[in-house]
């Protein structure tokens, strides 16, 4: 799959369906992969975090997850036309592992938020099997890896915060006997209907920065760093 490069960060050129068909593969072959979701403020971050620059560029497949994503490839003149978001993509698995018989498992976010996260999912998929969650306050790691192996999960979804959740992923990718690792951020909260996402129209006018912004006003001082992202990329002299 091809990547291209944004402030030194690799993003995935993909589309859903592309996506799917890549993972499913990656499943059927017994592959490990890591999806991680790139937003400008990861970029940023990664800037100044050589550690986390080379982990996000490890990542089997980045998906362009913020609107800003988008117009950084439009103005280098690059091919990355949609968002792929976290939570679509990971809706997406769980429609594939609820097709195809794949199991999956939740780690991460509170007690509550994972059960209800859990019942959602069930209810919207019937066929998924979840096969095990665990909350993302619990500190035992050796019960956490022996849960997850004995689950026998081919997917897992990561929802510990970014870039706690990339890191655990790169540390226990090899201990853990499971095929694709995402890390979800707050989906968890969004599923389980704890957090609720900003209405379609506004999502496809890619106007989810200003509901999120609405709905939580000191989000402004994360939001104003799309703006330097953007001053970043008219400036910087690279094409993709
Ligand atoms: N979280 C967790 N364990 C921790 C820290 C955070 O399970 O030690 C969970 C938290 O409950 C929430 C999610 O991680 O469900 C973080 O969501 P946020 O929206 O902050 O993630 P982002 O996508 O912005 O990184």
């Amino acid at each position: 799959m091809t990547k291209e490069n944004i402030l030194g960060i690799d993003v995935s050129v993909t589309s859903y369906e592309d996506l799917k068909e890549a993972i499913n593969e990656d499943i059927e072959k017994k592959k490990k992969s890591f999806i991680v979701a790139i937003n400008p403020e990861k970029v940023l971050k990664a800037r100044k975090n050589q550690e986390l620059k080379d982990l996000l560029n490890k990542a089997s497949y980045a998906i362009p997850d913020g609107v800003g994503i988008i117009y950084a490839s439009k103005i280098k003149k690059g091919q990355i036309k949609s968002r792929i978001t976290g939570i679509d993509c990971m809706d997406m698995l769980c429609g594939l592992a609820s097709d195809k018989g794949y199991k999956v498992f939740l780690y991460g976010a509170k007690k509550e938020v994972i059960e209800k996260a859990k019942i959602k999912l069930e209810e919207k998929y019937k066929q998924i099997k979840i096969v095990g969650t665990i909350d993302g306050y619990e500190k035992d790691e050796e019960k956490i890896v022996k849960q997850i192996n004995e689950s026998k999960a081919d997917i897992i979804f990561v929802a510990l915060g970014s870039p706690k959740q990339e890191n655990w992923i790169m540390e226990h990718m090899e201990k853990l006997n499971v095929s694709i690792f995402q890390g979800v951020g707050g989906s968890f909260d969004v599923i389980s209907g704890n957090i609720k996402r900003a209405p379609l129209w506004m999502q496809k006018a890619g106007l989810e920065w200003l509901y999120r912004l609405i709905k939580e006003p000191k989000r402004i001082f994360r939001q104003l760093k799309l703006v330097k992202f953007l001053f970043l990329i008219i400036f910087s002299k690279k094409e993709i």
